[in-house]
């Protein structure tokens, strides 16, 4: 049986994409990269928001930054671009940063900056999911992955 080839969030494979140009590095998805079961993907960064950027939030279906500017089409823009290159390279499952706006999925920020959590998915974990890819977080990793 051929084993699931994994889409990750970039910045849980070590990669520094962070708004903040920090990682949010993952141990079992850097082995997932270096094994080559794995591919990493930052949807802000493919939407050509630079690093580091100003933090943003979804609100009532808009993205904005912190200071107030709308960025809903570079979060669209990258995670269409990122949602293609996934499906391009035979991806069926993602693991996915948790509360991101972009690859949070389940649960995001509210829009306040103020550090509450409403039902919700992320721009890119919205696409995935849409186009049928099984979504796994850092804090729900797959059952099989040894
Ligand atoms: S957009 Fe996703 S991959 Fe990029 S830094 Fe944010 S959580 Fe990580």
């Amino acid at each position: 049986m051929s084993q699931t080839r994994y889409i990750v969030s970039a910045c849980l494979a070590g990669i520094a994409c962070r708004y903040d140009g920090r990682a949010n590095t993952c141990p079992e998805v850097q082995q997932l990269v270096a094994e080559g079961r794995a591919i990493p993907a930052c949807p802000e960064f493919l939407g050509g928001l630079g690093m580091p950027r100003p933090p943003c939030e979804i609100v009532q279906g808009k993205v904005v930054n912190s200071n107030g500017q709308d960025v809903t089409q570079h979060f669209l823009l990258g995670a269409q671009a990122a949602t293609e290159f996934a499906i391009q390279q035979g991806c069926t499952a993602a693991i996915l940063k948790s509360r991101s706006p972009s690859c949070g999925y389940g649960q995001i920020y509210d829009g306040t900056f103020g550090g509450v959590l409403v039902k919700g998915d992320g721009i890119w974990a919205a696409l995935l999911r849409q186009a049928g890819i099984a979504l796994y977080s850092e804090e729900n990793l797959p059952e099989d992955l040894d």
